[in-house]
């Protein structure tokens, strides 16, 4: 099979440079150190808060982990606000931990929840969080949650799964609300092959968090109400750590193709490219477009079938949406209208991007869209 027939996958993926990575992983058979706070795991959250300019970076074994463990330090009880729009875990991470989540329908064109959407949804003395997701990068309306809850007294969490090398206002993800958690799946821009973190600039919930990530003695040892084995491992971190070293490479060619992709989509008929990045600083890791679909022409699932039959495995989002999918969709939470999540689940798509397309590929791709729709 010649390159031009090679069919091209969404997730394609920034796996470090093999080289770099034998090297790290042949000092963590020297010093047989491979799990439980060793020295790479210490390096990894003193680097990872460097890079985003936090306080403390608090590394564990996934992104949903991530969540899991800053709900239980943070000993909440009661409802938290999330979107619907979303990866599963970033709700049944609410679940795991005892809270009810209430779905905020999602801004149209941020594809975020925003400060008007969620205010309408507290509920004082019920109210427990607010947990936004920057979605594609894109901050979440820090400027408006941060004040809404502020003035509600409630704490505003931040699921930045999508949000390494984004900011708002020249300041990093990673800094917003009490506290974000990012992940490292090997789908997302930094790669620790699985991996994720907890950022704050609290001290004390700092402290509770790296008690609570372990049954092991560490240095820290606050009064948390559980602990959990959330260790990242030594090679874990020692992937995400050479993934940190390509990060800038990795997010310059992402945005060559994010350029490449929008300059080719824009003005193409039936559909619409998310320019989400405008001008503020994002790691160009998602390609998403909207089927504006006019009569007679496919629509998102047609479009994809037709994709699929030229070789590009484009993919559908978040579909159907996660209070339209079980454990949600038949308890009372689910019970909810979001019209512009809906709309969003049935007409979104992610084209293929990452360090093994060629621009060429972007072109071939684009080709086959407007072949497509035309
Ligand atoms: C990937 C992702 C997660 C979960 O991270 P894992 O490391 O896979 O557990 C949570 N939220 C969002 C928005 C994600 O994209």
């Amino acid at each position: 099979m010649n390159d031009r027939e090679r069919p091209i996958h969404v997730g394609q993926l920034n796996f470090p440079e093999c080289d770099r990575l034998l090297e790290a992983i042949d000092g963590i058979f020297e010093r047989r150190h491979y799990a439980n706070h060793g020295p790479l795991e210490r390096e990894l959250d003193r680097r990872l808060a460097e890079r985003l300019g936090v306080r403390h970076a608090v590394s564990v074994t996934n992104g949903t982990v991530a969540i899991m463990l800053l709900l239980s330090c943070l000993e909440l009880e009661g409802d938290v606000i999330v979107p619907s729009f979303t990866f599963p875990g970033t709700v049944q991470a609410l679940s795991w931990c005892g809270l009810e989540p209430v779905f905020c329908d999602v801004d149209p064109v941020t594809h975020n929840l925003s400060a008007e959407l969620v205010e309408p949804l507290i509920r004082p003395g019920r109210t427990a969080a607010v947990l936004g997701v920057h979605l594609w990068g894109r901050p979440c309306d820090p400027d408006g949650l941060e004040a809404l809850c502020a003035r509600y007294q409630i704490p505003l969490l931040f699921d930045a799964a999508h949000g390494f090398g984004c900011e708002h206002r020249g300041r990093p993800v990673g800094n917003f609300g009490l506290a974000e958690t990012f992940s490292m799946h090997a789908t997302k821009v930094l790669n620790g092959a699985e991996g994720g973190c907890i950022t704050t600039n609290s001290d004390e919930l700092a402290d509770r968090l790296r008690t609570s990530r372990t049954f092991h003695e560490t240095e820290a040892r606050a009064a948390v109400p559980l602990r959990l084995n959330a260790k990242i491992s030594e090679m874990q971190a020692a992937i995400a750590l050479c993934s940190l070293d390509e990060l800038d490479r990795n997010i310059a060619d992402n945005r060559a193709r994010y350029e490449r992709y929008r300059e080719r989509i824009t003005g193409l008929p039936g559909v619409r490219f998310v320019d989400y990045a405008g001008d503020e600083p994002n790691n160009y890791q998602y390609i998403v477009a909207e089927v504006q679909a006019a009569p007679g022409a496919p629509d998102r699932d047609g479009l994809l079938e037709a994709l699929k039959g030229r070789g590009i495995l484009a993919r559908r989002y978040f579909y159907p949406g996660v209070h339209r999918a079980e454990p949600y969709a038949s308890s009372p939470c689910g019970q909810v209208e979001l019209p512009s999540t809906d709309e969003l689940v049935r007409r979104l798509f992610q084209l293929p991007t990452g360090k093994d397309l060629q621009l060429a590929e972007v072109d071939r791709i684009c080709d086959a869209l407007r072949d497509v729709l035309t």
